[in-house]
């Protein structure tokens, strides 16, 4: 039913889908924050989730956290 991520299988996406990096090396669970390094070269976290299906594939400073829509 649901996509089965592994570290490796999230370490590539990660490569193929953003500038950033994975620095995590091993994955627990959907809930789990995922360690990544930005482009810009500071770290951030996110889990897994929140990367894939909210986009937010790069630090809050390089990609702010959004709050409303249409501004
Ligand atoms: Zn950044």
């Amino acid at each position: 039913m649901s996509k089965r991520w592994t570290i490796d299988k999230i370490k590539i996406f990660v490569e193929n889908n953003s500038d950033s990096k994975l620095l995590t090396t091993e994955y627990h669970g959907f809930s789990q924050k995922l360690l990544f390094k930005c482009a810009c070269g500071s770290n951030f976290e996110k889990t897994l989730t929140k990367f894939n299906n909210n986009n937010q594939r790069k630090c809050d400073v390089c990609q702010p956290p959004k709050t409303s829509r249409g501004e």
